[in-house]
């Protein structure tokens, strides 16, 4: 289920990430031209009773923006889905649309920011006016005990929220492929490289190296 949000789904507050999530979903990609892009923020998506969550940067411009799910419809989510599915935390190994059934495993997935960013790079004042969208989340699901976040954008989104919280400094918590935190609440925060197609065709991230990640994910939430 995703979440019921009212206000995130008309909002409008970053100018040039509402100019770039429509004109994407006005010129498409020539493989999606009989899609209807969702072309808006994009909610989370997952288990309101999750004991862990995936964290990612945004929706991506063919993905996420065009199907209205986070981490749906592109190489990323394939990647992403096909190791959870092996890993035993999803139903399906791949998230192609929103109707398809997919389901984690009282888990749930979503990004710091919600509409998808000019070549994947938010600017500071775009994640700072989004955050309070994450931190719903985040304060809501509350049975949550793991975070795996998806790359340094994301693991600093979970930092940030957590240092508003907590005197924590985050040069006590060092970005790295495969590494475990404790953050100050008893969560455990596991880091790894983004499942993007520029990781993975250059091997810097393998299955090998993300099916390590998920069996650390399991050994905190099983
Ligand atoms: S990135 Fe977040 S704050 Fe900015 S327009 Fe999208 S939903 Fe609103």
């Amino acid at each position: 289920m995703t979440f019921p949000e009212t206000n995130l789904l008309t909002c409008r507050a970053c100018p040039r990430l509402v100019a770039f999530r429509e004109s994407v979903a006005t010129a498409k990609r020539k493989q999606y031209a009989d899609w209807t892009y969702w072309g808006k923020p994009v909610p989370g998506y997952g288990d309101r009773q999750a004991t862990w969550m995936i964290v990612g940067l945004a929706p991506a411009a063919h993905g996420g923006n065009r199907t209205g799910r986070v981490f749906t419809g592109d190489k990323s989510a394939s990647f992403l889905f096909k190791h959870l599915f092996q890993s035993g935390l999803s139903n399906l190994p791949d998230s192609i649309e929103r109707n398809d059934g997919l389901i984690l495993r009282q888990g749930y997935m979503t990004a710091v920011l919600k509409c998808v960013p000019p070549q994947d790079k938010p600017q500071a004042v775009e994640l700072a006016q989004c955050r309070p969208y994450f931190t719903r989340e985040l304060e809501t699901l509350t049975n949550v005990k793991l975070i795996l976040a998806l790359g340094r954008i994301a693991f600093n989104g979970v930092l940030t929220y957590y240092q508003t919280r907590f005197p924590i400094k985050k040069r006590d918590f060092p970005f790295q492929h495969d590494g475990i935190n404790e953050l100050p609440d008893g969560k455990v925060l596991v880091s790894s490289y983004h499942p993007s197609p520029r990781n993975v065709n250059t091997h810097r991230l393998t299955s090998e190296m993300f099916l390590s990640v998920l069996a650390r994910c399991k050994e905190v939430i099983c």
